[in-house]
């Protein structure tokens, strides 16, 4: 058997059976009736092939009826859904190099960011700087008019004094 993969949906029992529904093969133009009926459907399709003109044999015919997983296109659509398997891979290469420059774009602002907070942080340090030094001359000034205040309460102490 070829690569090629296949399933039948035909014949599932439930969808199938007494419902009283006749499926013709796309290429012989025959009809078939019962859960056996050795069609294949395609699944991109969804035209009915007889395993007669298909050339499946029945051995190979029950293998894809037992695997669900297995997908099966008829000749017109295979080369179509091949194309469209590689060109997935063709986007998901493509996808996969994007995100790769997304996750490198993001690292790189992530390193801008974090240098942006170390400078804003010495920014905020330079300021929290300023603020003690400001602090100290109002403590130096406040002093100053303390002993200033000193100086002139003795001033009036001795003037008064003298006076007396
Ligand atoms: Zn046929
Ligand atoms: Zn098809």
């Amino acid at each position: 058997m070829t690569s090629r993969q296949s399933r039948s949906s035909v014949t599932d029992k439930a969808s199938s059976e007494g419902t009283g529904e006749v499926w013709l093969c796309v290429k012989c133009r025959k009809e078939f009736k019962d859960s056996n009926s050795c069609l294949l459907e395609c699944e991109r399709c969804a035209e009915h092939y007889c395993t007669k003109c298909m050339k499946i044999k029945d051995t190979e015919y029950d293998f894809l009826n037992e695997r669900n997983d297995i997908h099966w296109y008829c000749d017109k659509c295979e080369p179509k859904v091949l194309r469209s398997i590689q060109l997935d891979k063709e986007i998901k290469k493509k996808l996969d190099i994007f995100w790769a420059k997304v996750d490198d774009r993001m690292s790189q602002v992530n390193k801008v960011i974090e240098s942006v907070k170390e400078n804003t942080n010495v920014k905020v340090q330079a300021v929290m700087d300023e603020m003690k030094t400001i602090k100290i001359d109002i403590q130096g000034q406040s002093n100053e008019l303390e002993s200033l205040k000193k100086e002139l309460k003795n001033e009036v102490k001795v003037e008064l004094a003298r006076k007396t």
